[in-house]
């Protein structure tokens, strides 16, 4: 091999290295179990004694299309559904269209699926938000983020797993969590039970 042969092989599998390294390793960014954070949880789900969610898996299949169901690294701090008024005799709360993990400082958020990043900016409420699509049917939703992975933007493709942002508490929050929306023909569905 002469010299040049040797960099020239050199140089690829440094390529090859740095591929490999930046590829996500499938679903290494969810974890195996998922808790309930302390104190009182609206909608919380059933756990076991230690508060681990009762049968979860930190994936599923929606319409065609593997997602996890919670893309950050923390608890729930709020289930999916119609929150319980504060006090007694106050009506029904308002319905609560997504799951919200609870992380303490800022931490990745990870795209739920392969698709497609149909926006990432504000939207009133939800703070910064990044939406992705799936497929023709299914989309999910970010909120709340203290910052967008760098140089995201709408018509990027994503795979599953791979960083887009960090959980914060831009919008309508009075804690850093993540709320994680899952929508399906254009309805919210439960992220710890959809594709049951
Ligand atoms: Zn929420």
């Amino acid at each position: 091999m002469t010299i040049s042969a040797r960099r020239t092989a050199g140089v690829a599998a440094f390529l090859c290295v740095a591929a490999c390294a930046s590829a996500p390793a499938p679903d290494a960014a969810f974890g195996e179990g998922l808790r309930v954070c302390p104190g009182h949880v609206s909608n919380a789900p059933r756990t076991d004694a230690a508060r681990r969610v009762a049968g979860y898996a930190p994936v599923t299949r929606v319409s065609g299309i593997v997602l996890a169901r919670a893309p950050t690294d923390g608890c729930v701090s709020s289930g999916f559904g119609p929150r319980r008024p504060r006090k007694a005799g106050g009506g029904a709360g308002p319905f609560h269209y997504g799951l919200d993990i609870y992380t303490g400082a800022p931490r990745p958020v990870y795209a739920a699926g392969d698709g497609v990043v149909e926006a990432a900016r504000s939207l009133r409420g939800y703070g910064r938000m990044v939406l992705i699509r799936h497929n023709d049917r299914v989309k999910t939703r970010y909120a709340h983020l203290s910052a967008y992975e760098r140089g995201l933007a709408p018509g990027d493709r994503v795979r599953r797993g791979q960083p887009i942002g960090r959980t914060g508490d831009s919008g309508n929050a009075t804690a850093v969590h993540l709320h994680y929306e899952i929508i399906v023909g254009g309805r919210a569905r439960d992220p710890l039970a959809a594709g049951r």
